[in-house]
């Protein structure tokens, strides 16, 4: 069974608009995009779909009550509800390095959370 579907590539600031086409599930074409960085994404926003998660976890002891956060490398999609919620669980103590790992493998998912910023 064929499918068309549109995506906009998020993999560098220009946002090409991809139109992708499925068959039976697979992607079989990707039209529109200007470098092949665009087909992969398609390819992976269809089979494994992925974004960076960013928050802010709690902080004892610091300058400031709070320290944004980032995952590491970009999450499964599916996940990022349950990661949010191991992320409002977490208090973590001051002094926090940036690039500091606050959780690994967060949720199973193979992917670090890390600080974002330096918080004495
Ligand atoms: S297809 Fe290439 S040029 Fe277009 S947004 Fe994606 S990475 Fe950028």
């Amino acid at each position: 069974m064929s499918e068309e579907r549109k995506f906009i590539c998020v993999s560098c600031p220009l946002g090409c608009g991809l139109n992708v086409t499925l068959e039976n599930g697979e992607v079989v074409n990707v039209t529109g995009n200007t470098c092949p960085r665009g087909a992969a994404y398609a390819k992976t926003e269809v089979s494994d779909p992925r974004r960076v998660f960013a928050s802010t976890v709690r902080v004892s002891g610091g300058k400031l009550p709070v320290c944004p956060i980032r995952s590491k490398t970009p999450a499964p999609k599916a996940k990022l509800k349950e990661i949010a919620r191991a992320v409002a669980e977490l208090n973590v103590k001051a002094p926090i390095k940036i690039g500091q790992v606050l959780i690994h493998n967060v949720c199973g998912t193979d992917v670090d959370i890390v600080a974002s910023r330096d918080l004495n």
